[in-house]
């Protein structure tokens, strides 16, 4: 099967890299991003063994985690988040990516059920600042995750960005290399994040070398999306 191909050469690379960073094996987690692929593609992943899967839009990520009939998996909403569905997406994921402002925070940790236990969120960076993208400027990363780390129902667990395309691998690393010199100052501060989500197909191995804990990789894994 084309998906259980993938996902082992993509493992192996990973480890690869990983190796070559001087980093532990088994430091970096894979995010399989199933955004409109359909729901077989999840199955065959997770028939693989693939246990992490991303969505960008709150409804479809939903309907795909109910129809799998699955309860081992991992879901993870990475796309943009509105306030109006804060709830839905509290209620159903156990990880938000792009918290990009307080209000976003607030609301999830209100909504969070109880019985769910804390949802585990990181904050988005527009790490390259363009104007097409979300996520706060690194400089107000810190006085916002001072205040998302005491809501009680959610879990900080530390920093994602999308950079900016860049087509060398020595480029590639440069925004990466500043997210994680910012999740250090953060911690300086004393709080204990410890993920970084960063790196997607065309420069994951990039990520790695500089420190990603969680990469999100969807065509890779799953081969061109539908519309
Ligand atoms: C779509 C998407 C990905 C996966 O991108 P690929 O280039 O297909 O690997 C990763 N992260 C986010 C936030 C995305 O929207």
């Amino acid at each position: 099967m084309k998906v259980t191909e993938n996902l082992r050469k993509i493992q192996d690379l990973l480890a690869l890299e990983t190796q070559s960073a001087g980093r532990p094996a088994g430091s970096v987690q894979l995010l399989a991003v199933s955004k409109r692929q359909p729901l077989q593609a999840v199955l065959d992943a997770a028939g693989a063994g693939q246990r992490h899967f991303g969505e960008n839009f709150a409804q479809e990520g939903i309907d795909k985690m109910l129809a799998t009939g699955r309860n081992d998996l991992v879901w993870h909403f990475i796309g943009h988040l509105q306030s109006n569905k804060t709830r839905i997406v509290a209620e159903h994921y156990q990880w938000v990516h792009t918290v990009d402002r307080l209000k976003i925070a607030q609301r999830l940790s209100e909504q969070r059920p109880a019985a769910k236990g804390e949802l585990n969120v990181c904050l988005q960076v527009n790490i390259d600042n363009e104007d097409s993208k979300s996520g706060l400027a690194a400089d107000e990363v810190a006085a916002v995750a001072t205040k998302v780390a005491t809501l009680p129902g959610l879990k900080l667990r530390g920093l994602m960005c999308i950079p900016a395309i860049r087509t060398s691998a020595t480029e590639q690393r440069e925004p990466f290399a500043r997210m994680r010199q910012l999740l250090d100052s953060i911690n300086e501060h004393g709080l204990e994040l410890d993920t970084l989500s960063m790196g997607m197909t065309a420069d994951y191995a990039a990520a790695v070398q500089e420190g990603a804990t969680i990469v999100r990789i969807g065509t890779a894994l799953f081969g061109a999306r539908g519309e």
